[in-house]
């Protein structure tokens, strides 16, 4: 079998779908069967590339890049977030298509995986600038998503505004009102209670257990966190909540350090002024390296792929890692942290509350009954903790690393699927 079956990408060990591809290859030993299916993991189903022009304020036309993956829809319709980035690329997004097909199986949601984005910095955007280019790109990809076929969602850069206005254009475009086309609506568009703060809230749930089975006390332990927008800020609330102190924080805008732990109340107060973590008074700036040599207990990684790379996984200090972004650690340095005895939650289970919530949202939007926040929360928590204890069962049984064993418990429930439907014709 051919190993880079891909024409139209080039993954490096390193590169995001490089990394993707030799997880997938660690699992295969445990596929039993199933195995002969484990090429359909290699390659996205579907990928699009779509032209976007708008026309800036200033009267000129300017071209950005989009995308719409679809990794795998053997479970159910596509679902993954949408992202806003300079830097984002074809390779990237596939990776992050099939890392959503790979949560939505471990946590058992009936979805496939894709993802989306723009190649483009939305920061250099006016409001109107970007609300054109969002529908202009909305509409390029309605040929491909849909309710029932693909349902995008927020990721780096882009939030409820967006989505609001993405349900706009598809509805729009369709003739329809379909709130159920994407989800992290704001809550008058058919949005979900508790689904701003869920992917935190879920790298809280699993971070709570696997600090449990360590015999590690939340009370009063330290926590690095790299990252400090949606999902990053979230789950560091929850810790602090929990009483851990947040010593350090990295964002675009810096890194800060304070011992003695922020104060939650003025730090988000920063942030939300400011637009990052730099130049918080209540800590003291450091050099961004310096950020992976913190003495902490827990480090949660909430900004961008491969960012814990072999030389910095022999710097890290804690004993535990909870994955709040998608892929970011290197297949090298896991297998350090591992080897120094260092926990890892990987991103595929640690990071699938946000879309569990969506999975709600999407329920209640068919439905048209909203449920309390309260049950939300509960049921968020009950889902997450029942799928890392299958999780965790699954590494023991086979004394593999939880990465290896949600890959292993996720691909089985996608390879199933395709086995059942059978190749068509
Ligand atoms: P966000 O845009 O709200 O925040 C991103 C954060 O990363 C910001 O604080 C930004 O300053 C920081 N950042 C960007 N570049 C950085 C760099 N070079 N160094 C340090 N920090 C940098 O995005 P988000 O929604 O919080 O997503 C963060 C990660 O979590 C991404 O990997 C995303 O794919 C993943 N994720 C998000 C969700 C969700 O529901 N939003 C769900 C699952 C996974």
């Amino acid at each position: 079998m051919n190993n880079n079956p891909l024409s139209f990408v080039q993954p490096t060990a390193d590169s995001p779908w490089g990394t993707y591809i030799s997880q997938v290859d660690r699992v295969v030993p445990y596929l039993g069967h199933l195995a002969k299916w484990a090429e359909t993991l290699k390659r996205p189903k579907r990928a699009l590339i779509v032209d976007v022009p708008i026309e800036l304020d200033n009267g000129e036309v300017a071209h950005f890049e989009g995308y719409r993956v679809q990794h795998n829809l053997s479970r159910g319709p596509g679902k993954g977030g949408v992202r806003y980035h300079p830097e984002v690329t074809l390779e990237e997004v596939m990776a992050l298509s099939a890392w959503m097909t790979v949560k939505c199986a471990a946590v058992n949601l009936p979805y496939g995986g894709a993802k989306g984005g723009i190649r483009v910095d939305p920061k250099k955007l006016s409001h109107k600038e970007l609300e054109r280019m969002t529908r202009r790109y909305t509409s390029e990809i309605g040929i491909i998503i849909g309710p029932q076929r693909d349902i995008p969602a927020p990721d780096v850069n882009t939030n409820g505004q967006i989505m609001a206005w993405m349900m706009d254009t598809y509805s729009m475009n369709t003739g329809t009102t379909a709130t159920g086309v994407v989800t992290g609506k704001p809550i008058h568009l058919g949005g979900s209670l508790g689904r701003v703060k869920a992917t935190g809230r879920g790298v809280f749930v699993t971070g709570r257990e696997a600090a449990r089975r360590l015999n590690m006390k939340l009370d009063g332990a330290r926590v690095a966190v790299q990252g400090f927008g949606n999902v990053g800020s979230s789950a560091a609330e929850l810790f602090a909540q929990a009483g851990a102190k947040i010593v350090a924080a990295q964002d675009h805008t810096g890194t800060i350090y304070n011992p003695s732990g922020f104060d939650m109340a003025d730090i988000t107060a920063h942030v939300k002024a400011t637009g990052g973590v730099g130049g918080f008074k209540g800590a003291e700036a450091m050099d961004g390296e310096a950020f992976w040599d913190v003495a902490c207990d827990i480090l949660i990684p909430a900004a961008l792929e491969g960012q814990i790379t072999a030389e910095r996984a022999q710097r890290i200090k804690a004993r535990l890692v909870l994955e709040g972004a998608n892929g970011p650690t290197l297949p090298t340095a896991d297998d350090i942290l591992a080897e120094r005895g260092v926990l890892v939650v990987p991103d595929v289970i640690c990071n699938a509350g946000g879309v569990t919530v969506s999975y709600f949202e999407w329920v209640q939007d068919f439905s048209s009954f909203f449920w309390s926040e309260d049950e939300i929360n509960l049921r968020l928590d009950k889902i997450m903790a029942g799928a890392l204890k299958h999780i965790w069962d699954t590494a023991d049984k086979h004394r593999i690393t939880l990465r290896t064993a949600t890959f292993a418990v996720a691909c089985e429930r996608i390879l199933i699927a395709r086995e059942e439907r059978g190749l068509y014709p």
